[in-house]
């Protein structure tokens, strides 16, 4: 295996590389991590210094647990939001994009974002300036977690939801402004269409490239993971040449690409003989059904808003959004960032309270995607071990009979110490 050290650090102004090595990418996209992988990490607003220091505790424990100090993460901090303010001069610099792109793999709490004006969202600019086009969230029960349904264990669901387009690329124009009005004017002289002058008004557009790369990923996944089913979940009735293109792309990808392994319900009558079942739903439907049938949903390939709603909704069945990781991940270039899915929770910000369980289990998906399985092994198992011993953050608590309540940082504790 071959590494290279971090030449480029001087490139850096704020951003201070640590001794250790590059993580490279192989021509399937995925990593090579060496013994001490360079890992750029964000702490986050509000409780998201929190919840790293105590994830970091447990990664740090569990690498030491399971190789002995012949490997080690050299974690290299990196900026955005409020913190890349009062360190950078601003919320998203440059040099973060930078660093992350020379460093492939990095790992983030929350960030704020405010709501009907401001500056855009970090974590969606984050996503398309790295083009990280897959946001990848598995979404299954451990023992002990409480959960709102009877068969919480049921749910076993990984959700591939495009990051890159939608209604999420951020071309949208502010009501009343000029260029909405003439956009409206436009639409009327143009189309025909009657849009009101006074409207915000917004793009949502869907291509075949960005749909296709995202339906690779999904089943890329479920091949490899031995999935038995891929759902595509789209308002294609309704939204046809965007929701219902999506379908159709994405249909095209397991006939034109995984016929020897996958085939469509419409190809096979229902009876895959064997292969992966490729069938689609509509989203309000989709979410109902994963409620009541969650037995029938394995891989998920969805656009970027249904996505979204879909992985909290799921996520409450399990246990709510203190314990569903996710990432955002370009399989072609290799760059990936893991990240709690939650927010940044303000009103509990550096009171150690909340479940870091999101981000804990954003590093088990970071170490599984670098290959260091025993790692993401281990907190996985000493993570069930504290939900079942009871010993849990105040979310847990407060729905569970006979609960030790525990801080942030103890419940950090305890999981190491079930390693
Ligand atoms: P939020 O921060 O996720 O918090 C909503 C509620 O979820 C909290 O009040 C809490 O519920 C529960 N919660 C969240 N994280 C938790 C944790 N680690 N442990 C236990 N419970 C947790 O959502 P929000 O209040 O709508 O958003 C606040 C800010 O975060 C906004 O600026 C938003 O844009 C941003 N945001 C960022 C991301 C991201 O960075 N990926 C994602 C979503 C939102 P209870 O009070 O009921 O206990």
């Amino acid at each position: 295996m071959s590494t290279s050290m971090a030449t480029e650090s001087g490139r850096y102004t704020h951003i201070r590389v640590p001794e250790g090595e590059k993580i490279l990418v192989k021509p399937n996209g995925m990593p090579e991590a060496p013994d001490r992988p360079i890992i750029g990490f964000i702490e986050g607003d509000g409780i998201g210094p929190d919840i790293w220091a105590a994830s970091k505790h447990i990664f740090d424990e569990a690498v030491r647990h399971c190789y002995g100090g012949k490997r080690e993460v050299a974690w290299m901090e990196i900026y955005a939001g409020e913190k890349a303010n009062q360190v950078c001069g601003g919320y998203l610099p440059e040099e973060t994009l930078d660093a992350v792109r020379e460093f492939q793999i990095a790992i983030k709490g929350p960030l704020t974002t405010p709501v009907g004006g401001g500056f855009r969202s970090l974590n969606v600019s984050l996503r398309q300036l790295l083009d990280l086009y897959a946001c990848v969230r598995p979404v299954r029960h451990y023992d002990g977690v409480p959960s709102p349904v009877c068969r919480p264990e049921l749910v076993d669901m990984v959700i591939f939801r495009e990051n890159t387009e939608d209604v999420y690329s951020g071309l949208e124009l502010k009501p009343g402004s000029d260029e909405a009005v003439k956009l409206a004017r436009f639409c009327k002289a143009e189309f025909g269409w009657d849009v009101r002058e006074s409207s915000g008004l917004g793009l949502k557009p869907v291509s075949p490239e960005c749909t296709k790369r995202l339906m690779r990923a999904a089943m890329t996944y479920a091949v490899k993971n031995k999935r038995k089913y891929v759902t595509i979940v789209h308002k294609g009735n309704i939204m046809k040449y965007t929701e219902g293109a999506f379908r159709n792309w994405a249909y095209e990808v397991v006939r034109e690409e995984f016929s020897d392994v996958a085939v469509s319900w419409d190809d096979c009558g229902g009876k895959p003989e064997g292969k992966i079942l490729v069938k689609d739903a509509i989203a309000d439907i989709a979410l109902q059904q994963v409620l009541t049938r969650p037995k029938e949903f394995d891989v998920i390939a969805t656009l970027n808003l249904n996505g979204d709603y879909m992985s909290d909704a799921l996520a409450a069945q399990v246990g709510g959004i203190g314990i569903a990781p996710g990432a955002n991940i370009n399989y072609d270039t290799g760059v990936a960032i893991f990240e709690a899915t939650h927010g940044t929770a303000p009103k509990y910000a550096n009171l150690d309270k909340v479940n870091p369980s999101s981000l804990v289990l954003s590093g088990v998906m970071m170490f599984e995607h670098l290959g260091w399985t025993e790692v993401s092994d281990a907190i996985d198992k000493a993570l069930r071990k504290t939900y079942t011993q009871k010993r849990v953050t105040y979310d847990f608590a407060r729905l569970m009979e006979g609960a030790e309540l525990l801080k942030c940082s103890e419940f950090a504790k305890a999981v190491v110490a079930n390693l």
